[in-house]
């Protein structure tokens, strides 16, 4: 059942976000050749906890096998989504997606951001570039009176036009007190299909995109999915509240890109 938010609600669902792209910002400010994600991992819980939430993502359940061990999933290079962070050391040249979720007073924020580590390849930029720009395109979909096949439309079309592969697998979804809330939000969709967007939806737009072939396949470990091409993916993802007939983006990639730089 589609949970519609009442503006108190939404700002607390800002809250909750806002930490996590704080939680983001401090990864991008640490990230370099030679870290691990597991050193980003204990820092991202650090922030949450410091600022009195609690990891979501931290002991999720699994039905293929252990549940989530860490804070934060951090994704290289040819894993699309959830990686588990461990202790191998990121090198110059790689990209790393990191999805991170906090619950702050009741309500859960989710945001991810592709980062790249030292040098990246003019390719796998633009595929980062295309894939942060079907996020907004998604966003900017998002209004009252449209339909949730309209978001996945306008991010299939802008990613499929460049070659690109829109993972299938794996969707958006809405979110509240609970991280995943109805309705699911795919990337892929027919202009006026699916149910209507209402003031008070509250969603995640998180589109996973790939360099090649769209198809994906789960690492022994049971939670890292990678392309079966082994080529590289993206994925850019913002909680956003549809008030006030609009689309408010309720996390900040702001101080992150302003700490990057221009990439691409
Ligand atoms: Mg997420
Ligand atoms: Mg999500």
């Amino acid at each position: 059942m589609i949970y519609l938010k009442t503006e108190d609600e939404i700002e607390l669902l800002r809250r909750a976000n806002l930490l996590v792209s704080q939680t983001l910002t401090e990864i991008a400010r640490q990230l370099k050749p030679g870290v691990t994600t597991l050193a980003l991992d204990t820092l991202a819980e650090q922030v949450i906890r410091d600022n009195g939430g609690t990891p979501v993502f931290k002991g999720f359940p699994n039905p293929y096998g252990p549940e989530f061990p860490a804070s934060i999933c951090a994704s290289v290079n040819n894993i699309v989504v959830h990686g588990v962070p461990d202790a191998r050391e990121l090198r110059d040249g790689d990209i790393l997606s990191v999805d991170c979720g906090a619950c702050l007073e009741g309500f859960c924020g989710d945001s991810c951001y592709t980062f790249c580590v030292g040098e990246v390849k003019a390719e796998v930029r633009q595929l980062l570039k295309t894939t942060k720009e079907a996020l907004y395109k998604g966003i900017e979909t998002a209004l009252p009176g449209r339909r949730i096949g309209d978001i996945g439309f306008a991010v299939q079309q802008h990613c499929e036009a460049q070659g690109y592969g829109v993972v299938r697998e794996f969707v958006g979804h809405g979110v509240g007190r609970e991280m995943h809330e109805d309705p699911a939000v795919p990337n892929y969709g027919k202009r006026g299909a699916g149910k209507q967007i209402k003031n008070g939806l509250c969603i995640a737009i998180e589109p996973m995109i790939t360099m090649g072939s769209r198809e994906v396949a789960m690492l022994s470990d049971k939670w890292s999915i990678t392309t079966r091409d082994g080529k590289p993916a993206a994925h850019f993802e913002h909680s956003i509240a549809i008030h006030n007939g609009k689309a408010d983006i309720l996390s900040s990639f702001e101080e992150i890109e302003r700490i990057e730089g221009k990439q691409y």
